[in-house]
């Protein structure tokens, strides 16, 4: 049988959305609910799929069913197409499974040429709706189908209206819109070399190709790369019969939200224009109207638009946005949508609707947009001011929220800076560990260099602090006393403002307010933990992380990096003096040194978790990153060590990798230097028994990390260290208490060893960015450079940093999970990369049956949240 690429709206309904499109698919839905939408088809999103499969052309197949539906549509409206009597005019109108505003193409009052503009404007005794409708014709058709500038368009009303010395477009009469055709037709003439094509039929299928072709323009690239759809869905595209509301003063065009999108207000909110068309509202041609005084106006319209709002609500259980025309009085339905709302907004609705009975509470679980939370949890610019500022380069959203300081180029600077009062935004290269208390200092962080799993970034989200990566823009003057960008030059000292959320940068202050998170919050998170379960636990270095991600509700640390402390005060000292060690008696003082004050690291973190689980990750970064490389500070160093320059620098050259990642890391620096895991367990196993003694009912089981495992003997050669060194600390307080080892699987090989590694492992963190990283061969710091080569070639759709790679290293994780759990039944399993906060990656976790996954602090919120809609998700 044929395939059917063609349906009515009447053969369809909203669950169809898939093969329709969302805007086909709730156009069907209504028309089912018999509200008044004007008669149309949709062709599938097949259909765009099969046209580039065919290399972008529309098979005869295809052409025969649209024009088989065409006849259907002519019957069905009693119109014709061409037909000086009663000519059917009709919209074509993109529409993708998500809804993507603004990102694709529209062309309306299609079918209408001379005869039929001069014959409606006779029988419709309305000449001026005629050649109005016929203009827009042109100049829709010339943008989307032949990619004329509009501009021009613009241009020739502009000069129209300066000529007879109006302003409005409501000015213009019929003779004006009669010239306007004219000279549009011209213009086209003029760059088309061609006429302008007067067959219906013909003017029909290239504005269906031109449809099927902006699913791949610039802008619907983007949006779908920042919002995870995949290119494979195609856009449907919608043939529609023109209502009009541009045909005289009972006419008009509006949209609305069935409540406030800003606060949530259960209150309709709205804005038409009468006599008008299309987008003229969202446009803003002129002002338009709130929606109340429609009921003045329009009353009859007004009632039932007001009634069918409701009824939409309660049909599809969610705040709409909808798109209506008003002609001669008589309302039209022509789009309905789940409104976007801010965060704010959403919260409110979802709680309100639960209290209204509209939903339950796991319904309206599944309203709010995880990675909406986040907005709520930072600060954000002033909404006026923002407006009004120009951002003078836009990058990377690294870490969200707003930041508004004067410049400093390093952390030093920072810190004094601040410590005089003052606010600084921190302008750097890209940032290294030794950065981390400037980082911190700073309002926000803007790097040169780098990508959304940068240094600066994960430190960055990891704190909750503004951050935007990647700015390449950006060149920084060799004295670091100044950055120029795009023509402009800024000093130290001058004002900047960063939106992380946007990536913009502007070169000036915008006021910022503060975060603030409402009792709907409270009400809505409670209801995600009761349906989720996934545990969540954060990624924590310091005591503030981890009260603050407790705050946030994360259940334990899933990941305490060790060397985050090392940078802190006298410590990087000690850690030096380790490095440098020339004789294992150097190296043991050195580490009985560092020792203690690990410990108290660590009895820090655990008082701030008050006896939830804290996992510590041993040491894992190549030693060279604790030393420094520039001249002067090597001479420095070596002066304080009593070294000799050259010998310094011998030693610091020796350290150096060509592939530091890959490199001198992770457990390798335990089997080398065993010595470094004995004092990592002394560290911890001291700093559990002490807060033990403070607080028996905490009961705090460490648990210990083994990164970068590749092999069981690994394992057990490090795990043997750990034991001996921890087993006598235990005897020898006569304590009881117990500890854990586990091993991260970050190493291909173990994930596919993982069957063995369980036999001694008692616990598997994945940490998917090495993972990741290793897996696709890509270097995590550089893949920033060629990764867009990829995207324009189509070959990978994501950034797989960003967004896990299912396929490829979620496969691993999975089989990592089933060879361990075949051998202990009772593994526990987590994620602990950057992965762990995005919503995408969580759902896979959940489905894959992992125990938790571990996130920033500030992304726990919207972690809790994924994991609940994906646990609602996989009981149905
Ligand atoms: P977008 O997806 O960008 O909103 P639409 O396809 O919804 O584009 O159409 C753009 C505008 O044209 C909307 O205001 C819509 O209401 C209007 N419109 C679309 N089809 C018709 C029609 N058949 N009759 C009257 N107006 C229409
Ligand atoms: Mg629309
Ligand atoms: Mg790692």
């Amino acid at each position: 049988m044929e395939k059917k690429y063609v349906y009515l709206f009447n053969e369809g309904n909203a669950d169809m959305r898939d093969l329709l499109g969302g805007k086909g698919a709730n156009l069907a839905e209504m028309s089912n609910l018999g509200m008044p939408v004007p008669n149309g088809f949709t062709i599938t999103t097949e259909a765009c799929n099969k046209y580039y499969e065919d290399g972008e052309k529309i098979s005869d197949e295809i052409q025969s069913q649209i024009f088989k539906y065409l006849d259907l549509l002519e019957k069905e409206t009693g119109k014709k197409f061409a037909d000086p009597e009663n000519p059917l005019l009709v919209s074509v109108r993109s529409g993708a499974r998500a809804s993507m505003p603004g990102m694709m193409d529209t062309i309306l009052n299609l079918g209408i040429n001379d005869e039929v503009a001069d014959a409606i404007a006779e029988k419709s005794g309305n000449p001026r709706y005629a050649y109005d409708s016929y203009r827009r014709f042109i100049q829709m058709f010339s943008d989307v189908v032949k990619g004329l500038s509009k501009k021009r368009f613009e241009e020739i009303i502009d000069e129209i209206k300066a000529e007879k010395g109006i302003t409005e477009d409501l000015d213009l009469d019929a003779d004006d819109m009669k010239k306007l055709v004219q000279l549009f037709k011209e213009f086209y003439q003029e760059n088309m070399n061609e006429e302008f094509p007067t067959d219906p039929k013909k003017q029909m299928m290239e504005a269906v190709e031109a449809v099927f072709k902006s699913w791949n323009n610039e802008r619907a690239i983007y949006y779908r790369r920042q919002n995870d759809i995949p290119s494979s869905w195609g856009t449907a595209v919608n043939v529609q019969m023109m209502v009009f509301g541009n045909r005289g003063n009972d006419c008009g065009t509006g949209v609305a939200f069935s409540r406030n999108p800003a606060t949530g207000e259960n209150k309709l909110y709205g804005e038409f224009l009468m006599n008008a068309q299309g987008e003229d509202v969202v446009a803003g041609v002129r002002t338009p109207n709130r929606i109340e005084q429609l009921a003045e106006i329009s009353p009859e319209a007004y009632e039932q638009f007001k009634k069918i709002c409701n009824t939409l609500e309660h049909h599809y259980k969610n705040m709409q946005d909808m798109e209506f025309t008003i002609e001669h009085g008589k309302l039209y339905m022509l789009q309905t949508r789940n409104g976007k709302r801010t965060a704010q907004a959403a919260l409110k609705v979802a709680c309100d609707m639960v209290d209204e009975g509209l939903l339950t509470p796991e319904e309206a679980l599944m309203t709010v947009e995880a990675n909406q939370l986040d907005a709520l949890l930072h600060p954000m610019f002033d909404p006026e001011e923002l407006k009004k500022a120009q951002p003078v380069t836009a990058a990377l959203p690294a870490s969200p929220g707003a930041a508004c300081g004067q410049i400093v180029f390093s952390a030093d600077e920072a810190i004094e800076e601040v410590a005089k009062g003052k606010k600084v935004i921190l302008v750097r290269l890209e940032t290294s560990p030794e950065d981390i208390q400037g980082m911190a200092a700073a309002e926000g962080i803007l790097t040169v260099r780098g990508g959304m799993t940068s240094h600066a970034a994960v430190v960055a989200r990891g704190m909750g602090e503004c951050c935007v990566s990647g700015a390449g823009d950006i060149s920084i003057a060799a004295d670091e006393s100044s950055f120029t960008v795009n023509g402009k030059t800024f000093n130290r000292g001058d004002w900047l403002s960063l939106d992380g959320s946007t990536g913009k940068v502007y070169g000036q202050a915008i006021k910022t307010i503060p975060a603030e998170i409402s009792g709907y919050f409270e009400r809505f998170m409670k209801w995600a933990d009761e349906s989720r379960r996934l545990q969540i636990r954060t990624n924590a270095d310091t005591p503030r992380d981890a009260a603050q991600a407790v705050k946030f509700g994360a259940e334990g640390i899933g990941l305490v990096r060790t060397e985050h402390m090392f940078f802190d005060g006298d410590k990087i000292k000690s850690i030096r003096e380790m490095i440098l060690a020339k004789t294992n008696e150097q190296m043991e003082n050195a580490l009985k040194k560092i020792e203690p004050l690990q410990q108290e690291d660590f009895e820090g973190i655990y008082e701030a978790m008050e006896g939830r689980p804290v996992t510590i990750r041993y040491l894992d970064p190549p030693l060279h990153e604790f030393l420094p490389h520039k001249p002067e500070e090597v001479a420095e160093l070596a002066n304080e060590m009593g070294m000799g320059v050259e010998e310094l620098q011998a030693k610091v050259d020796s350290l150096r990798e060509v592939n530091p990642m890959m490199g001198h890391r992770g457990s390798r620096l335990d089997v080398s230097y065993p010595g470094i895991a004995r004092m990592q367990t002394e560290a911890v196993i001291r700093a559990a028994l002490n807060v033990n003694k403070k607080h028996p009912e905490w009961n705090v089981e460490p648990e210990i990390m083994l990164p970068l495992i590749g092999d069981l003997k690994e394992l057990k050669f490090v795990k043997k260290l750990v034991t001996e060194t921890a087993d006598e600390l235990i005897a020898h307080e006569g304590s009881n208490m117990k500890y854990h080892v586990g091993s991260m699987i970050e190493v291909p090989r173990a994930a596919l060893k993982a069957g063995e590694l369980a036999t001694e492992a008692e616990f598997f963190s994945f940490g998917t960015n090495d993972l990741t990283q290793l897996t696709f061969g890509f270097s995590r710091d550089d893949a920033g450079s060629f990764l867009p080569a990829y995207y324009s070639a189509k070959i990978y759709e994501q950034d797989p940093f960003a967004k896990l790679d299912q396929e490829g290293v979620g496969e691993l994780i999975q089989i990592a999970a089933q060879r361990g759990r075949a051998t202990r039944p009772n593994l526990h399993l987590g994620v602990c990369g950057e992965h762990g906060g995005d919503p995408s990656s969580i759902e896979f976790v959940d489905g894959i049956g992992l125990d938790y996954v571990s996130c920033s602090p500030y992304r726990v919120p919207i972690a809790r949240l994924a994991a609940a809609q994906a646990a609602i998700k996989h009981r149905k």
